[in-house]
């Protein structure tokens, strides 16, 4: 089983990195931030819970993402692996992955961090916003999810160093040299 970790800041490049790590190693995704993009699309309670949050650009409650997290695990069959795309986000949503893996007889192979520069981060996501009218991605709520990262997110950082799951790389770059750093470090699991 190849159970991977892409983390990073907003903008960071995790979903893009995420198809094109899909396409070679035939793991399922979950993207928590596409799950509850496509609740509020459908317009189910969940997605007028998640959109209050996500509006404001602040994280949803541990209990209700870790519940999100679980069902979508278990409606993969016969899976290779997974690629956990915006989670965890908090260390508790790291400990709560850690044992429902564990429960599974697996674990996280590797957590793959995707630095990228403030400033970087910040020119991306005013283009996405630009390209494809998410909501999210407008100055002020895009300044609230970096706070947000650097406060409650950025800790896995050290958390995933201390479980020996950690690999550093260089979000700056073409998509494709970006891509060839991860597929050497997951090469070598
Ligand atoms: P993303 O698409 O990963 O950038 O997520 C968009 C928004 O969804 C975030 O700013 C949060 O409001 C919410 N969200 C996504 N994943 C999580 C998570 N693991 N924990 C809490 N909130 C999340």
């Amino acid at each position: 089983m190849l159970n991977i970790v892409i983390f990073g800041a907003p903008g960071s490049g995790k979903g893009t990195q995420s198809e094109r790590i899909v396409a070679k190693y035939g793991i399922n995704h979950i993207s928590t931030g596409e799950v509850l993009r496509a609740e509020i699309k459908a317009g189910t309670e969940l997605g007028l819970i998640a959109k209050g949050y996500i509006d404001q650009g602040q994280l949803l409650p541990d209990e209700l993402i870790i519940d999100i997290l679980a069902s979508t695990l278990d409606s993969f069959k016969e899976s290779k692996g997974v690629i956990f795309d915006g989670f965890p986000r908090t260390i508790a949503q790291a400990e709560a992955l850690k044992q429902m893996l564990a429960e599974r007889g697996q674990e996280v192979s590797i957590m793959l961090d995707l630095d990228v520069p403030e400033d970087e981060l910040m020119t991306r996501l005013i283009k996405r916003g630009q390209e494809t009218g998410r909501a999210d991605d407008n100055e002020e709520t895009i300044k609230k999810r970096l706070v947000v990262y650097h406060s409650q997110t950025s800790p896995l950082i050290d958390w995933y160093k201390n479980d020996g799951k950690y690999q550093h790389i260089n979000g700056l770059g073409t998509m494709e040299g970006i891509f060839a750093e991860i597929a050497e470090a997951v090469d070598k699991i």
